[in-house]
């Protein structure tokens, strides 16, 4: 398992120096301070870097916590800026008083942001408490601001106080929500967000990271000891809703060549859950089927390595980077089918989706693809295909700079 802050994070390949040049010279000049509360690197930071990337030669990011989220940002020449000393102390799940409590904390940082926005176009948040932060600031300097919703905003994922300050804050002070899938923009109408203000733009991938992944497939098989047997990965941090745990008692359900890799670690202090995984493990006899890899830069060339890519998260996922990932690679994927999982799998045509937590029908979608390789072969290639036209991150980059440009 890497430790955060290890070497690997900073190395950019020669193919990532290439975009990286080439992609500031798309930039169109926009002042932008992106605000990200986290140091780690989630899906919605390794979203956030590529659109930052874009505008790195007249933006800045600032970050309320530092971590392997500074160094890529920096590795990739994106100017970054850890505005806060300490973490916010409020969860997704937090009440009232708890909020209010960090009160103290967050004003502070309101006014940094609000004194720093007014050299900026635009204020650009990313994330909840980024949209506290930035809604707040913006209300101070009158520098406009955008949120980039990636989150669903249900009962599922978020305490009612956090929802409605959520709601009313992009209402009020956002002057667009770019929501990261449909399903994130459902959730946002249903629990009171303003319909005119949201668009649809899905996440962006560099394609040509895909062509050729390195090490090729069979070495990182060979490293990994995987030989000849059926291995399918999961990557995703650990976290009870992500489902790890579903995949590892399907798993159960197959025979005895089926094996798993799980990659990724605990991002957000869920220690119990990975202890429980560990034990799950263990009690299952499945000690010599299952790897925990931890948390990979390189999930590209592990992703290819794999015969099945399975999401399995037991909550509706708002996007799922990872399943896009696997369509490029030209690996088959299942996935759980709610929120932004749908949107991005034709089930039978471009992969597979189970119901949410069925271990029986995870199982057997995991042993019809060994059984019929050529079919699952064919799904794959279809996917990549779909996925390419889709989710390239030009295409993307277009749409997100045609949204910034109408508010300019
Ligand atoms: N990921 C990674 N290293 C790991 C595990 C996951 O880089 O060890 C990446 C994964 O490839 C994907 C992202 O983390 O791009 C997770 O995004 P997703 O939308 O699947 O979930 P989120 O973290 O946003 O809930």
């Amino acid at each position: 398992m890497k430790e955060e802050g290890g070497d690997e994070i900073l190395k950019l390949s020669p193919s990532q120096s290439k975009i990286c040049n080439l992609k500031s010279k798309v930039s169109m000049g926009m002042k932008i301070l992106f605000l990200d509360q986290t140091g780690k690197l989630g899906g919605a930071e390794l979203s956030l870097l590529e659109i930052a990337r874009q505008y790195r030669e007249t933006s800045l990011v600032g970050l309320f916590e530092d971590g392997l989220f500074r160094q890529a940002l920096e590795q990739q020449q994106v100017p970054v800026n850890v505005l806060a000393n300490r973490s916010i102390q409020v969860r997704k799940d937090s009440g009232l008083w708890q909020s209010l409590g960090s009160l103290g904390q967050l004003l502070p940082l309101v006014y940094r942001v609000a004194q720093l926005s007014r050299s900026y176009d635009l204020i650009y948040t990313n994330t909840q408490k980024a949209l506290v932060v930035g809604a707040l600031a913006s209300a101070i300097s009158r520098c406009p601001m955008v949120y980039h919703l990636r989150d669903i905003l249900s009962v599922e994922h978020f305490s009612r106080t956090n929802r409605g300050l959520a709601i009313s804050l992009a209402n009020r002070f956002a002057v667009r929500v770019i929501a990261n899938s449909e399903a994130t923009r459902a959730a946002f109408i249903e629990a009171g967000g303003r319909a005119d203000l949201v668009q649809v733009i899905y996440n962006g991938f560099e394609l040509s990271l895909y062509d050729t992944p390195d090490p090729a497939p069979e070495i990182t098989r060979r490293q990994l000891e995987l030989n000849d047997r059926f291995v399918v990965g999961h990557f995703s941090r650990l976290s009870p809703w992500k489902g790890q745990h579903i995949l590892i008692e399907a798993l159960a359900h197959c025979p005895d060549n089926v094996v798993a890799i799980l990659v990724g670690d605990a991002l957000f202090g869920e220690q119990d859950y990975v202890k429980q995984l560990h034990q799950q493990v263990k009690a299952l006899g499945l000690s010599d089927r299952v790897q925990f890899l931890g948390f990979r830069k390189e999930v590209i060339s592990l992703i290819a390595a794999c015969d099945l890519v399975a999401h399995t998260s037991t909550a509706p996922e708002p996007f799922g980077r990872v399943i896009v990932e696997a369509m490029l690679c030209g690996t088959p994927v299942v996935a759980a089918d709610a929120g932004g999982a749908v949107e991005l799998v034709s089930p039978g045509k471009t992969g597979w989706l189970t119901p949410p937590g069925d271990v029986l029908k995870l199982a057997s979608v995991i042993q019809d693809c060994q059984k019929m390789p050529e079919k699952a072969a064919a799904i794959a290639h279809q996917a990549q295909i779909d996925a390419r036209e889709r989710f390239d991150t030009m295409q993307i980059q277009q749409q997100i700079q045609a949204c910034l440009q109408k508010i300019r």
